[in-house]
């Protein structure tokens, strides 16, 4: 899985584009991440992202999935 999208807002992590603001150099997977790294955006931990579909087949979508 190459895109992990926040489970809080609408950030996507995009194992291409790394994140940069971060130190996190283009290419790295998610699962390699420092455990410290959080959503640029919101502040989310790790564990609050999901897998990212581009695709999605339901439109049922739980925010707060444990
Ligand atoms: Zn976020």
């Amino acid at each position: 899985m190459d895109k992990w999208q926040c489970g809080r807002c609408e950030y996507v992590y995009d194992r291409q584009e790394g994140d940069p603001e971060n130190d996190i150099e283009q290419g790295t997977p998610f699962e390699e991440l420092p455990k410290q790294w959080v959503c640029p955006e919101c502040g989310s931990k790790k564990n609050r992202f999901k897998p990212y579909e581009e695709e999605r087949e339901t439109e049922y979508y739980k925010e707060d999935e444990e």
